[in-house]
């Protein structure tokens, strides 16, 4: 992989800025809310149940979901150290772009590389990077295993699964910590909107 382009490759300033097509939507400020957790933490259920309830409330939103992105834009993408990084890599160039377009993004993906999340923080403008922390013990996604993947993983099935045999590395300081054993799915999603109101994010 390159990160290298011609030099006659030049960045477009375009006539209607960032701010401009978030306040068109009614929002404040767009921003990317970034889930990290293990798989079966409950990123997505979460992820998409605040997508909703976001939606009701007029926003505009998109969700980007691990899965859904592996089957189109990274299809070419495997499990590996390397591909993982540039698995999130591409995504938050994507998440990027969505926010420049005024929207609130969600991001459900492992990442579990605390080096890649701080790299697609430095992409993003203060305040648009928000890092939600989906802290479920492996045991109990494991219980969980809404995919059947821990029991294949366990089985020697599936290699570098995170939480098995590819290192998951927690959040130190995340914007928003949710522990999923802890709290139901409706309260999950109060707390992330309760921080988007503190954070005037919204207007409604
Ligand atoms: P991930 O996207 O992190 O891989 P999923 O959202 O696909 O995880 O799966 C999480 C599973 O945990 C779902 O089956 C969900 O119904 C269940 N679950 C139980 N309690 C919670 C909770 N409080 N928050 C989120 N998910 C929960």
């Amino acid at each position: 992989m390159t990160n290298q382009h011609s030099p006659d490759v030049v960045w477009h300033q375009h006539n209607v800025s960032k701010k401009a097509r978030a306040n068109a939507k009614g929002h404040r400020k767009p921003a990317v809310l970034w889930f990290t957790g293990l798989s079966g933490s409950g990123k997505s259920t979460i992820a998409n149940a605040l997508e909703q309830k976001l939606f009701e409330l007029g926003y505009h939103t998109y969700l980007l979901d691990g899965d859904n992105v592996r089957h189109g834009l990274n299809k070419d993408l495997g499990f590996n150290d390397t591909d993982r990084v540039e698995n999130i890599r591409r995504i938050a160039e994507v998440t990027k772009l969505f926010v420049d377009a005024g929207l609130i993004v969600m991001t459900a993906f492992i990442s579990p590389f605390r080096s890649d999340r701080q790299l697609v923080r430095q992409l993003h403008a203060v305040g648009e990077f928000i890092e939600v922390f989906i802290d479920t013990p492996l045991a109990v996604c494991e219980q969980r295993d809404p995919k059947g993947l821990y029991i294949k993983a366990r089985a020697g099935e599936i290699k570098h699964f995170t939480g098995i045999d590819s290192v998951y590395e927690a959040p130190l300081t995340p914007d928003i910590h949710i522990k999923t054993d802890e709290m139901d799915i409706d309260a999950c999603v109060s707390v992330i909107l309760q921080y988007l109101q503190n954070g005037e994010y919204l207007i409604r």
